[in-house]
Order: structure tokens, then C-alpha cells, then sequence
């Protein structure tokens, strides 16, 4: 179930304090500890499980469900301009904490914008798009 030294499953098991925003029989939500907007939020499912790859169906669906429950929540509370939903998987994409969560960051009209959504748009190979895209549909 959970992991001795995973500072998540501390939480879940209230051996870390957190800020706690919601909570049901799957995930707990709380506010991030170095938020990067003003009610930056992360949803977390209450075994633990690394990633995409590793976390059980049941507990994705009930991340799902809170983050659109949690979503109207902020909407009403903090008025954003948007609000987006990040989530990163495994080391080389930037995940710090091995323990699967869903980052939930709203981002109101007095505030920068998300670095996350500022890449740059340029066209790809065609040929190389389309090779990638049939390789994996034929996996599924
Ligand atoms: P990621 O793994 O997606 O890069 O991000 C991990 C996130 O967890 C970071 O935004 C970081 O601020 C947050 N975080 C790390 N440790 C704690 C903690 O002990 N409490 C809370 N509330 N957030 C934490
Ligand atoms: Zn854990």
C-alpha cells in the first residue's frame, strides 16, 4: 500500500501536516507547498503508485472526478483566467515526487503566464508524425 519513505504517502497517512482541500475513500487534495499560482492544488491517490503506468483504473477515474469537483470549487473562489491541469511522469519530464499527482493551477488575471503552456509552435515532419501516430495506434 504505501511507501515508507515517500513523502506522499506520509501525508495520506497524516504523518505530514498538509493543507487539506479535499478527501474521499480514493484521493486526497491539498495545497501545494511551493504553489507557482495562487491556489495551485495537487490530487493525490491514497496508495501509492508512481506514476501513469503504475496507478490502478479506479483511482485515476476518482482523480478525474475530484479535479472536475475541486475545478468548480476554484472557479467560484479565486475567479481565474484558467485553470490547468499538469501531470508528470517519471524523472526526465520533470517529476520530483514519485508518487502519481495530478497538479491542478489556476492562474488569476493579476498573475504571469503558466511557464507550462508557453512552448513554441513549429510544424513537424509530416512523414515522421505520421509514422509515431500509426506505431503506437497499432499497439492499442
Ligand atoms: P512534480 O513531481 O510534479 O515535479 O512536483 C511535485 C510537487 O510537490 C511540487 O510542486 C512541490 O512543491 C510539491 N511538494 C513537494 N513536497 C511537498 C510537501 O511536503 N507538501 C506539499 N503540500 N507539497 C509538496
Ligand atoms: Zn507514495
Amino acid at each position: 500500500m504505501e511507501q515508507k519513505e515517500c513523502i506522499f504517502c506520509k501525508i495520506v497517512q497524516g504523518q505530514i501536516p498538509c493543507f487539506k482541500i479535499y478527501e474521499d475513500e480514493k484521493v486526497l487534495a491539498f495545497a501545494d507547498i511551493n504553489p507557482i499560482t495562487k491556489g495551485h492544488i495537487l490530487i493525490i491517490p491514497k496508495v501509492h503508485a508512481e506514476s501513469i503506468w503504475e496507478i490502478p483504473e479506479e483511482y485515476l477515474t476518482a482523480i478525474s472526478h475530484a479535479a472536475k469537483k475541486i475545478a468548480q470549487a476554484v472557479k467560484k473562489v479565486l475567479d481565474p483566467v484558467g485553470i490547468a491541469f499538469l501531470q508528470l511522469n517519471g524523472r526526465g519530464v520533470g517529476q520530483v515526487v514519485m508518487h502519481y499527482h495530478m497538479h491542478l493551477i489556476p492562474r488569476g488575471s493579476d498573475e504571469p503566464e503558466l511557464p507550462v503552456s508557453q512552448w513554441e509552435l513549429k510544424p513537424g515532419d509530416k512523414d515522421e508524425i505520421k509514422r509515431i501516430a500509426d506505431k503506437i495506434a497499432s499497439c492499442l
